[in-house]
């Protein structure tokens, strides 16, 4: 089979391979599709800390079962699956309390565990969930984020008739500007960037507010009677964001942080009036949450998707190493 191997950053070679065979427990999968992300842009430019090279990336991922190993019993050669990225423990306190997205220990399917840029992965069965036959597989990837997206905001708990602002207009912030909608939210959606408030207003949002956070805040205040809101999704991932997200809600109510860069530091305020530093997610990629702070702050660490398929667009300081990758090695991405 062939396999993108990442020998060192910006070095990437296509190299055949035996086709891996399923052990007990396991399952091998013909990779149909895998979405391109900004983990997958750090890692290839050799910008994701503690990455060790050669590596082979690719994290969200779909395919088609091709084989089971022993004791499989529950999937079948031939469904369509979509992978669960994060390689859990089954062993550590959170791995043991049914939390295997907050394991201490996990490794992310393409960074720490080989992933997805092969014809064929393996993988214990656990980590794949079958999916709906006439699901195209290339659209099926952005699922990997949308679990994210949806984890939050039943974290948050977001109900018919709330208002929520979404920070930012990415992939991740449209899907929760879409999910939010179709809740029943009335769904204030925040960019500095025109095409994607348009799209915002596509999936339904009710207002688009075109501003720096700053003046959001402002028109947030007055899009809500002066009450804040609701609830307030960060899907921006940076400090002025972060600020902004503690100032919109009303009194007691929530906020969603969803970050996309996990590896800086965030200064936030704390109720107490103390700045207050929380370290970033070191496994990233959009599985771990920790709560802060006494109010409740249900921190979902986003992997701001900007998937080639995606439905958003890189970052224009992104487009020409996305570019670059996917001419890199042969590969041609779509
Ligand atoms: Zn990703
Ligand atoms: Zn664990």
């Amino acid at each position: 089979m062939r396999t993108a191997v990442l020998h060192a950053p910006r070095k990437l070679d296509l190299v055949d391979r035996p086709k891996p065979l399923a052990g007990p427990g396991e399952v091998v999968v013909r990779t149909a599709a895998t979405a391109v992300c900004h983990t997958d842009l750090s890692i290839y430019v050799g910008e994701h800390p503690g990455v060790k090279y050669p590596v082979v990336m690719g994290h969200e991922s779909t395919g088609v079962i091709d084989s089971l190993g022993e004791g499989v019993s529950d999937v079948k050669p031939g469904q369509h699956v979509i992978i669960n990225p994060i390689i859990a423990c089954g062993r550590c306190d959170s791995c043991l309390r049914g939390a295997g997205n907050l394991c201490r220990v996990a490794g992310l399917f393409g960074r720490e565990v080989e992933g997805s840029l092969s014809q064929y992965v393996k993988l214990p069965s656990q980590y794949i969930h079958v999916l709906p036959p006439r699901l195209p597989l290339e659209q099926a990837t952005i699922i990997e984020t949308l679990a994210t997206v949806r984890h939050a905001q039943s974290r948050v708990g977001v109900a018919t008739g709330e208002s929520v602002v979404v920070l930012g207009q990415g992939t991740a912030g449209l899907l929760h500007t879409r999910l939010a909608v179709l809740t029943g939210a009335t769904v204030i959606a925040v960019s500095r960037t025109r095409w994607k408030l348009e799209m915002a207003e596509r999936m339904g949002a009710q207002h688009i507010v075109e501003a720096s956070v700053d003046k959001a805040v402002e028109e947030v205040r007055r899009l809500t009677g002066g009450k804040g809101a609701d609830v307030v999704i960060d899907a921006a991932g940076g400090a002025e964001t972060l600020r902004a997200a503690m100032d919109m809600p009303r009194l007691q109510h929530i906020s969603a942080l969803l970050r996309r860069d996990q590896h800086h530091r965030l200064a936030c305020p704390d109720p107490s009036g103390h700045e207050s530093e929380h370290p970033a997610d070191r496994l990233g990629s959009g599985r771990r949450q920790r709560i802060h702070h006494r109010q409740v702050s249900a921190h979902r660490f986003g992997g701001g998707v900007r998937g080639i398929r995606a439905q958003s667009e890189p970052h224009p300081a992104d487009r020409h190493r996305f570019r670059e990758l996917s001419s890199c090695g042969g590969w041609s991405f779509p």
